[in-house]
């Protein structure tokens, strides 16, 4: 195992524009790389057009770029076979990835064809007194804050959005950037016949997100809540309930197993709070609840609530505003 050596990052852009979590990935691999005494690098794929050198301005000593029109927007498979070789070529030993949509759905893909262990979602990564790996996260429904090592190598981890600082810029570090030739850039087992974009939908960055449970009766009903969300200037999330009931899509969704949103406010109306949920939000800066039940456990963690039904408050609000 002493081939394996250094930390990767496996950076995320979408249209040549670097997703936040990769600086985020950057700061924590830094301080993890100096523990360690190894090398902090970068793998990025993506096509003409991308500031790279900005992670190498944000602390990556090597930045591997691999560039293709193929690459512009991250693709599942395409992208697995170009890291699965270039990491069965490289061999790092601790890899990053961040636990976006797009990480989750490539990290254990990748995992899979190198026959390695992942721990999906982490919150905390440290190395203890005996230079072992350690990665934390929620278990049980967060009851739990599980320690795992893992065993296999490489080891791989998916690190939520928002979970640590970006890493600071400083424009006098060493630009190193080796471009890479794609090992594949070409796919034609599949054919995208249609994309699906919802909206440009990005909650995990919105100030001020309304959002909505099981209180909601019928989808057309969610237009009331589309419409405070406007009026505010926020961006409406949902809770899982609302998702499964097929009202409303994922990308909506607010929770332990949906996205982490830290808001400026959040305004939740006709949700209870299950810990799931709270999983999601609590970190929000101000947090406002509507619900019908005093005893809803939202309550316990809102900073200002209103007891009462949303089919009149709501209405009221927007009519008010
Ligand atoms: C592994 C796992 C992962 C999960 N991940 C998530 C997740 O990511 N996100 C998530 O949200 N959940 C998640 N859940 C589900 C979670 O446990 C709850 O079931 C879910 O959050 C409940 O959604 P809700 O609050 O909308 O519905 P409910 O719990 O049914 O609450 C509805 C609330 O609306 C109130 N209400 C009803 N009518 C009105 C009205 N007219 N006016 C005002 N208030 C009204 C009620 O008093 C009640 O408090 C997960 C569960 C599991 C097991």
């Amino acid at each position: 195992m002493d081939e394996y050596k250094g930390i990767l990052v496996i950076a995320e852009q979408n249209d040549n524009i670097i997703h936040k979590v990769s600086y985020e990935l950057l700061n924590k691999g830094r301080e993890l790389a100096d523990e360690l005494n190894v090398p902090l690098d970068c793998l990025l794929l993506g096509d003409d057009g991308i500031h790279v050198e900005e992670l190498n301005y944000r602390g990556a000593e090597t930045v591997y770029y691999m560039k293709s029109e193929n690459f512009s927007k991250p693709e599942e498979y395409l992208y697995k076979q170009n890291i699965v070789k270039f990491i069965d070529e490289n061999k790092p030993e601790i890899i990053l990835i961040g636990a976006t949509n797009f990480g989750r759905s490539i990290a254990p893909r990748i995992a899979a064809a190198l026959k390695t262990g992942l721990t999906a979602d982490c919150t905390e990564l440290q190395i203890d007194d005996d230079n072992n790996f350690i990665q934390v996260r929620p278990a049980f429904s967060d009851n739990i804050l599980a320690h795992i090592k893992t065993v296999t190598y490489p080891k791989m981890a998916t690190i939520r959005y928002k979970e640590f600082d970006e890493a600071e810029r400083n424009v006098d570090r060493e630009i190193n950037v080796v471009k890479i030739k794609p090992y594949m850039d070409k796919y034609d087992e599949v054919e995208i016949v249609q994309s699906f974009n919802e909206n440009d939908v990005n909650i995990t960055e919105a100030q001020i997100v309304v959002a909505t449970g099981r209180a909601i009766k019928k989808k057309e009903d969610l237009k009331m809540i589309k419409d405070f969300a406007n009026k505010v200037g926020g961006v409406i999330g949902a809770s899982r309930a609302l998702v499964d009931a097929g009202m409303i899509g994922s990308v909506y969704q607010v929770g332990y197993s949906g996205n982490r949103v830290k808001p400026k406010i959040y305004i939740a109306c006709g949700i209870s709070g299950a810990p799931q949920h709270l999983a999601g939000m609590k970190e929000s800066e101000t947090i406002i609840a509507i619900n019908s039940d005093s005893s809803a456990p939202i309550f316990s963690i809102a900073d200002y609530g209103y007891v009462g039904d949303i089919y009149e408050i709501i209405p009221n609000l927007i009519r008010d505003l």
